[in-house]
């Protein structure tokens, strides 16, 4: 550990490989995206309290034990964002987008949840997220499962995922299941965990998504929510079925899929995983129909989805690292003084270059085999005075001199004859 200030626990400094991952990940988000016409939003990263304590509900994980809350200077209390969709439905109703309905919107960043650090559990992580608001129509619901299902299959991660299903059903549907649950556990009382104890007294459905092991095993038996469906829960969950088939989106359905937040109705669903551990869900969402509503505004159906960032780049195969074009290396004063010419007009024309900032031409050269250049562009003394240059394919080992009007020509040339895979020789040793 090096010396000086730490980073705080949970939190992450990303470089290298793992940024490269982290990049696809949004890269490819930010392309589907676009193939499904969800508009960005940009939403603050912290919030007055209530946004989250009202919308995800107060008897949740998140509210009651996992938000970053602090008093600002003004004594107001400000918590730091833990998700994406409470934010969303507050800047929908505070700043009037009614009027867009529906808005299918998409987002990623920084989100923050006081939890224990673990492999794929970060007190900062990052998610995407995906929105549709204002549109009751089961259609809404297949859209984003079936973007949900692409974006997996470009980061080539579809594979080794499961989409599970299931339905909340309606309020009547809820009610029903909500009371056979209550009547269910009050029977096994002395055998609940004392988390689930509480959820009992204050949100019965809450047991369902409890992860202790003696839980687990009285949820097996719980009552399903497919014997209380109201026929409209009932219809409208065999459109998102439909919906999938047609787009040949695989699922298995799971009756005791519940998502941990209040509010959620019909849709509930996860892609879950079992190559990372305890932490298997890397994306996960529903329709929440009741949300708007409970924080004040107007009847507005919504669903939308999230997922981290750091659970998907975990899986995906690394990518090959932001290649730079051509590496320029000097041999000497007069070279570098000639390089500040060439290699400025070089980028402007678009051609990804480096430069290095000092070292010998040897430890230059290192340095742009290392970095993975397909082009050195060497200068030095002989090279000014002639306003020519010497250009070595690195991949190919050949090198070539010429004057200043052919060099866009040869670089040209070069790029586009590089072999595929390095050569295995070591194209300078002859420096
Ligand atoms: P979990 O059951 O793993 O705690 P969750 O139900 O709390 O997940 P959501 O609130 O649905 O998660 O967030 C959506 C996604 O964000 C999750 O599916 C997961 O991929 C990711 N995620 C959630 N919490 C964390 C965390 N602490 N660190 C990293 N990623 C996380
Ligand atoms: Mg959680």
């Amino acid at each position: 550990m090096g010396k000086g200030p730490q980073r705080i626990r949970g939190t992450q400094d990303i470089w290298g490989e793992e940024a490269d991952r982290f990049q696809k990940v949004v890269e490819t988000f930010e392309r589907v995206r676009r193939l499904y016409a969800f508009q960005r939003i940009e939403v603050p990263v912290f919030e007055a309290t209530e946004v989250f304590a009202r919308s995800i509900g107060e008897t949740t994980d998140i509210v009651s034990k996992e938000m970053y809350t602090f008093p600002d200077r003004g004594g107001d209390s400000l918590t730091l964002r833990p998700e994406f969709t409470a934010g969303i439905c507050r800047a929908y109703l505070s700043e009037g987008w009614q009027q867009h309905a529906p808005m299918k919107v998409a987002t990623h960043g920084p989100v923050f949840r006081y939890e224990r650090p673990q492999k794929g559990r970060f007190r900062q992580f990052h998610q995407l997220d995906a929105e549709i608001i204002g549109s009751d129509s089961p259609l809404a619901d297949v859209e984003l499962l079936v973007f949900a299902d692409q974006l997996l299959h470009e980061l080539g991660i579809a594979e080794g995922v499961t989409l599970q299903l299931n339905t909340l059903g309606d309020r009547p549907t809820r009610q029903a299941w909500q009371t056979a649950n209550t009547d269910y556990f009050s029977a096994h009382v002395s055998s609940l965990s004392p988390d689930s104890r509480i959820r009992l007294e204050r949100n019965v459905l809450r047991i369902l998504d409890s992860k202790d092991p003696g839980d687990r095993e009285l949820i097996k038996d719980a009552p399903k929510v497919d014997n209380y469906l109201s026929p409209e829960a009932g219809s409208f969950y065999e459109c998102v079925k439909v919906g999938l088939k047609s787009a040949d989106v695989r699922f298995v359905e799971n009756p005791r899929l519940v998502r941990g937040l209040d509010y959620y109705t019909h849709t509930a669903f996860e892609f879950v995983t079992d190559r990372l551990g305890a932490q298997g869900t890397v994306l996960a969402g529903g329709r929440y129909d009741g949300l708007i509503e409970a924080v004040g505004g107007p009847h507005t159906p919504a669903v939308g989805w999230a997922a981290g960032i750091e659970r998907l780049a975990m899986m995906i195969e690394a990518p090959a690292s932001e290649d730079v074009q051509l590496s320029v290396v000097t041999a000497d004063e007069v070279g570098r003084s000639y390089a500040q010419e060439l290699i400025h007009s070089l980028r402007r024309k678009g051609l990804r270059c480096e430069q290095y900032f000092s070292g010998n031409l040897r430890k230059q050269l290192a340095r742009a085999n290392k970095r993975g250049a397909n082009l050195a562009l060497i200068l030095g003394e002989g090279e000014a005075k002639d306003r020519g240059f010497t250009l070595l394919n690195l991949r190919s080992g050949q090198q070539f001199l010429g004057k200043l009007e052919d060099l866009e020509g040869s670089i040209d040339r070069e790029l586009k004859i590089v072999p595929e895979k390095p050569l295995i020789h070591s194209p300078f040793s002859e420096y």
